[in-house]
């Protein structure tokens, strides 16, 4: 790719190939001056990236879906397919189900909008995932079981966002999974694996930055960007903490602002103590964002208020740093009629239906997204691992011979 390092076309096509595992070279015009002159040989007109691809295609500001189509990531033109099961998103719950259920013998497809490892493959060290003492980071731990899964055959199709699942059967005796491109697949059973996503808290501007200064993950490439200066982190849960002493290593000084009193209430003793043992993070609780202000490089100004003193403050901050929660991602249930609780999880187990599976026949949850789940990697690996029971069962009930 040949671009300016920092500019959102660059950061976000790197960030799709980095979370992918992909490989890629940059080149930086301004470090580097052969950039300019190859530059030149491949476009003739201004641009934020060229991708030069492996059959020596370029593409001028491609799309993610443009790039992965044309890496071939996303083929799915003539799927006429009908799979065992169908997994939508590729976070530790989705990741287990392909691997155990196809290692049994099942035609599975996975797919996923943005990346395998879902909210895992942003933790810079996941501690407490049985086996690894010293810690992992959570895209080491997916990557492993992205390639696992591949090995037993599942077919990958990421990013493909699915914008519905119609569990009529009208057209056909099997769900019908569809996304937003218009393209859609069929399977005897559908697990839903679609985890959370990440809350915006409310703030002046704050949708216009997304991408250009404000991020929901601390990956090496966003670090990149904070070497040397202040940045701002909001939230006060492990996610949060754990993405403070990751970037403390990177920036200057790391600006926690958290809404309550302390982080006792909301974070780990381990965390709390590694953060009071970071001299440059500094915590100001009972503080909330208020006004974003930027320029054409992205976000440059952040107002933040002290909510007990009443006062406002302005500092110049480049990047800001979000980690206030997640909600349970179950867009592409509506219309489908499964049973939700008050919170929008997924309830299953319900009314004779096996523990994982949710109130519309065939149709399984598992992980953050699921009703009672304990939002951990550990529980949802483990969900992804039982449900594979579930849909043998199913099968059975169909009369589907599983083990050709
Ligand atoms: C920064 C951070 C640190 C964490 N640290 C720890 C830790 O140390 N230990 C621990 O046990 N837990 C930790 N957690 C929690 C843990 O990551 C989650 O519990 C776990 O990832 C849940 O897995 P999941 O597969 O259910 O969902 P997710 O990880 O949320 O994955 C869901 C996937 O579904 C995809 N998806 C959603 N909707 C669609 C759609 N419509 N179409 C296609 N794809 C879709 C998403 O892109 C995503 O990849 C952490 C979480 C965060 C955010």
């Amino acid at each position: 790719m040949i671009g300016e390092r920092n500019s959102s076309g660059i950061v976000r096509l790197e960030t799709f190939l980095r979370r992918n595992g992909e490989p890629y070279r940059l080149v930086d015009p301004q470090a580097d001056p052969q950039a300019c002159s190859l530059a030149r040989q491949y476009c003739g007109r201004t641009y934020e990236v060229l991708a030069v691809c492996p059959d020596g295609s370029v593409l001028v500001d491609p799309s993610v879906e443009a790039l992965a189509h044309r890496l071939g990531l996303v083929d799915m033109d003539s799927d006429a397919t009908l799979y065992d099961v169908a997994i939508i998103g590729a976070g530790p719950a989705g990741l287990s189900t392909a691997v155990y259920a196809a290692s049994e013998g099942l035609k599975v497809v996975m797919l996923d909008r943005s990346a395998f490892g879902g909210q895992a493959g942003a933790s810079a060290r996941i501690e407490n995932y049985l086996g690894f003492p010293t810690g992992i980071s959570g895209q080491a731990l997916a990557g492993r079981a992205y390639v696992q899964a591949q090995k037993f055959g599942v077919k990958m199709l990421i990013p493909a966002t699915v914008a519905g699942v119609d569990c009529s059967r009208r057209e056909r005796p099997a769900l019908q999974v569809q996304l937003v491109d218009g393209h859609s697949l069929w399977a005897h059973t559908v697990v839903l694996a679609t985890g959370a996503r990440y809350r915006r808290p409310q703030a002046e501007n704050l949708f216009a930055f997304e991408g250009r200064g404000v991020w929901y993950w601390a990956s090496p490439i966003e670090a990149r960007m904070c070497v040397g200066q202040e940045v701002v982190l909001v939230g006060g849960g492990n996610s949060a903490g754990q993405g403070a002493v990751f970037l403390a290593r990177h920036a200057a000084k790391v600006i926690m602002l958290v809404r309550g009193k302390g982080l006792a209430a909301s974070m780990s003793r381990y965390l709390i103590d590694r953060i009071a043992a970071t001299t440059n993070i500094e915590i100001r609780s009972e503080h909330e964002i208020e006004r974003l202000e930027g320029d054409r490089s992205g976000l440059a100004r952040l107002t933040w208020r002290d909510r007990e003193a009443r006062r406002s403050e302005t500092r110049a901050i480049r990047n800001l740093f979000l980690f206030v929660g997640a909600e349970p991602e179950t867009r592409c249930l509506e219309g489908c009629n499964a049973l939700l609780d008050p919170a929008g999880f997924v309830v299953t187990g319900k009314s004779g239906r096996g523990a994982l599976e949710s109130s519309v026949e065939g149709l399984f949850a598992v992980g953050d997204v699921r009703s009672g789940s304990v939002k951990r990697v550990g529980g949802a690996i483990g969900e992804g691992a039982a449900v594979v029971a579930h849909i043998h069962q199913r099968l059975a009930s169909l009369g589907v011979n599983n083990f050709s």
